[in-house]
């Protein structure tokens, strides 16, 4: 029986034999490996300073406390992401100010989140939902004018461009996440990337516990064996042995991209014919595809769901709205991220996937709405909101 899901990390034994190498060389932690990893990503990426960290959560947590971020302060943040760029917000006493994301391509609604802005107001947080990118232009107009820093989550955006730039490499404060399912994968990992010398030495010195000279400065005898801790800081480094995977990751990002920008026009070929659908809109010349995420209209998600898993398809749902949880709860009502709720389902996306897979998939989509009565779909649709964008 088909057993497929939402995402599978691709790694083999390349990443094996360089991970092997740190082991010989006896030197696990913080080291010369993590300083090729960056090195590699500001190649990459053409612009920006890389610091490398241990998950994508604690990027987002430093770039945000390396700016100030702090008690009485607000960050605005679209409230249907992953938790983790709401816990980032919340770990620092910050409140999270939660904003509606656009029907379309659900990235952040800029105006929207314009709208929120108050004199509290100290960073938005945009994510680039599987790695289709904000509007950055007009979030970098939004810091021009109100002062207020823009920090992207683009822990799904490894590899995507905007307007030609790749993600990362213009902009503010840039956060990668390289956990298993991202577009490349470290194992854990993530960075941060920033365009100024004197912020990117103060977020080195805050991943290894505010210490001047890390472990591995002070073995290579650059400067003072001794060290003196200057600033607030954490546990947050890259270890050479996730440093090592990701050397070999981000040398076949090229080709994992080539692979998933198939996989998703294939997806987008078959499945926009479909009335109790609405895709999203991709610009599959600028983005690496993170995850399929379709909107199934009409209150049919849930059937969908139940369906395609008796198939062995195995659907995930990306995201909970924040605002929903317990923890979080807003105040906030969030009409449109409510209704999106209701009809997102991711189905699979990962390189190692086939044409075959897919089309089994699509197969197995038509095959639900064929089994449903047409004309209450189309009319149980143009109830929802967001009509007028599909
Ligand atoms: C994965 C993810 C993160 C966090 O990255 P980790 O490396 O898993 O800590 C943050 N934001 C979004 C949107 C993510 O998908």
């Amino acid at each position: 029986m088909t057993s497929l899901y939402p995402s599978k990390p691709s790694v083999g034994a390349e990443e094996l034999a360089m991970v092997q190498e740190v082991f010989d060389s006896s030197w696990l932690g913080l080291g010369s490996f993590v300083g090729r990893f960056e090195s590699e990503i500001e190649k990459y990426i053409g612009g920006g300073i890389a610091v490398a960290v241990n998950t994508g959560t604690s990027a987002l947590h430093l770039a945000l406390e390396s700016i100030g971020v702090g008690k009485g302060d607000e960050v605005i943040v679209p409230s249907l992401t992953f938790c983790a760029s709401v816990q980032a917000i919340t770990a620092l006493g910050a409140k999270p100010v939660f904003c509606e994301v656009s029907c379309d391509d659900l990235c952040i609604d800029v105006e929207d989140a314009a709208s929120r802005i108050s004199p509290r107001t100290k960073a938005i947080v945009p994510v680039h939902y599987c790695g289709i990118v904000s509007r950055m232009d007009e979030l970098l107009a939004l810091k021009k004018i109100y002062g207020v820093r823009i920090v992207e989550d683009a822990a799904h955006a490894f590899g995507s461009t905007y307007k030609d730039r790749p993600v990362g490499s213009f902009g503010d404060i840039c956060c990668f996440s390289f956990d298993p399912i991202k577009n490349i994968t470290c194992g854990e990992g993530g960075a941060i990337i920033v365009h100024d010398e004197n912020h990117a030495e103060l977020i080195r010195r805050k991943r290894v516990l505010g210490i001047d000279k890390d472990g591995w400065m002070r073995h290579t005898g650059k400067g003072r064996k001794e060290y003196d801790v200057t600033a607030q800081g954490f546990r947050y480094h890259m270890s050479n042995i996730n440093a090592a995977i990701g050397l070999v990751q981000i040398k076949k990002a090229d080709e994992f991209r080539q692979k998933k920008v198939e996989l998703v026009s294939q997806y987008n070929r078959r499945l926009s014919g479909l009335n109790g659908l609405a895709l999203l809109k991709w610009n599959l010349s600028e983005n690496f595809p993170f995850a399929y995420v379709v909107r199934a209209r009409g209150g049919h998600r849930d059937n969908l769901k139940k369906h395609l898993s008796k198939r062995g398809i195995h659907a995930g749902l990306n995201y909970i709205p924040n605002h929903m949880q317990s923890f979080f709860k807003g105040d906030s009502a969030l009409p449109v991220t409510e209704q999106l709720f209701k009809e997102i389902i991711t189905l699979p996306l990962y390189c190692e996937l086939e044409a075959e897979d897919v089309g089994y998939v699509i197969n197995s989509i038509e095959e639900y709405f064929n089994g449903c009565d047409s004309e209450k779909t189309i009319l149980a649709a143009k109830e929802a909101v967001c009509d007028e964008q599909t």
